[in-house]
């Protein structure tokens, strides 16, 4: 009945579903385990009139045309540039660390003097990792990739991923770098944009087709079975032929059979306050201070007038079954793990693996799309 199911409705799998039903006209069924689709990705307007980002700030970036010009075919934009200050020794500085950082933080003559050493290192306007700093014979410079990593990276790796940095894959903190010049926008893709309605409207307007049939509230394994012996998938008792998109976790898909992929959860307290605004810009990080790592106001993504203002407060929490997985944790133990389930999973001729969970990636939404738009073109042909 169904050509292809799809579980999750989360980007991978809303992309997917969309482009199946829409460009090769198949049957399409989408099994989604929460009372809503989006993924983490779903937003909804509070009892403010603001648009609120339910699983924590999503901001839409990106320098892949073909991506954007995809979801625009879902959404009218707002230009949004996002800021993010950093709570470092009593002052909020921006963040990517640029010059600007630096004479918040430092005397004017020794300020200058590492913008001098940074520019004699590294191209103006490029960004560098706090690693490649590192690696520069100078002293000040040593002094500044120190102070760096203790006051911004050390303590907030810790609460987020309950490790110091050099535990993680080293991608991860580059995703934060230091900017050589003065640009204090938290990204510096081409495209920086908000959808004007938010992201919800995107998936209701993608999956809202008559080849596609959702269903809410069901966790794929109330109707599939996966027999991992003779590597067959069944649908509701009758073994599937057609093919399966998984978008969930890769090692729930086969029963955990090679350990548990270490993963990093998240608590948010949100809150209303009876203010125009609570903060300078939209997320402020508080790398060293309280348990929590970031408070983000939803006004200056969505501004709407108001005279009251709504805050999330998140808390990077331990992961357990029954939690979400926000993040992968990317440790070299983890990638052999996970290798060993990606390897297992090319056992089954009809099981598609796309997105965050599924391939154990730190997938941006651009990235996750760009993917699942790969992933049709190799369906199509
Ligand atoms: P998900 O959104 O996780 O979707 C997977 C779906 O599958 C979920 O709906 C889940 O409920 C469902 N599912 C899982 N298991 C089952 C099951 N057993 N049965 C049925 N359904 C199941 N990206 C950016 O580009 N910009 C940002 O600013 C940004 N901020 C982020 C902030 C946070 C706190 C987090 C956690 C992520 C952020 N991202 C951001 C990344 C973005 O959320 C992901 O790239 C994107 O949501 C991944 O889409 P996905 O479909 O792979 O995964
Ligand atoms: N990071 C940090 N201090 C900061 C911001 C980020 O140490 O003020 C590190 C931390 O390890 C974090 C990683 O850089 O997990 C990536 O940060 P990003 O803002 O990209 O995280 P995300 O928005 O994906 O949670």
């Amino acid at each position: 009945m169904f050509d292809y199911i799809v579980v999750g409705a989360g980007l991978a799998g809303s992309v997917l579903a969309e482009r199946i039903a829409n460009q090769l006209n198949k049957k399409v069924l989408v099994v989604e385990k929460r009372f809503h689709i989006g993924g983490n990705c779903y937003d909804f307007r509070d009892s403010n009139g603001i648009i609120v980002h339910k699983y924590g700030p999503h901001l839409f970036h990106t320098s892949y045309k073909d991506v954007f010009d995809y979801l625009s075919n879902f959404t009218e934009w707002q230009i949004y540039h996002h800021k993010v200050l950093a709570f470092i020794d009593g002052k909020k500085v921006p963040i990517p660390f640029n010059f600007n950082s630096m004479d918040i933080l430092f005397p004017k003559w020794f300020s200058e003097k590492l913008q001098q050493k940074l520019i004699n290192n590294f191209n103006y306007g490029s960004k560098v990792s706090i690693l490649e700093l590192k690696k520069v014979g100078d002293q000040d410079l040593q002094f500044l990739y120190e102070f760096i990593y203790n006051k911004l990276f050390l303590n907030y790796t810790r609460k987020q991923w309950e490790r110091r940095p050099e535990e993680i894959a080293p991608e991860v903190i580059a995703r934060v770098p230091i900017l050589i010049g003065r640009d204090d926008r938290y990204f510096q893709d081409i495209y920086q944009v908000i959808p004007k309605e938010g992201y919800t409207k995107i998936f209701e307007r993608m999956l809202n087709h008559s080849n596609i049939k959702l269903l809410l509230n069901t966790d794929f394994r109330e109707v599939f079975h996966i027999d991992l012996e003779n590597r067959k998938i069944f649908f509701m008792g009758n073994e599937y032929k057609g093919k399966v998109i998984y978008t969930g976790m890769i090692d729930e898909l086969f029963g955990f059979k090679f350990g548990f992929l270490p993963y990093r959860s998240l608590r948010f307290e949100f809150k209303s306050l009876e203010k125009e605004y609570f903060q300078e810009v939209a997320t402020v990080n508080y790398p060293n201070e309280y348990d929590f790592t970031r408070i983000t106001e939803f006004k200056h993504i969505h501004p709407v007038n108001s005279n009251k203002t709504t805050i999330a407060i998140e808390y990077p929490d331990r992961y357990t079954i029954g939690t979400i997985p926000y993040y992968p944790v990317f440790t070299l133990e983890a990638q052999s793990i996970y290798e060993k389930y990606k390897e297992f999973s090319y056992n089954f001729k009809n099981l598609i693996l796309v997105g965050r969970l599924a391939e154990y990636k730190y997938y941006d939404m651009d990235d996750v799309i760009k993917r699942a738009l790969e992933i049709f073109e190799n369906e199509k042909s």
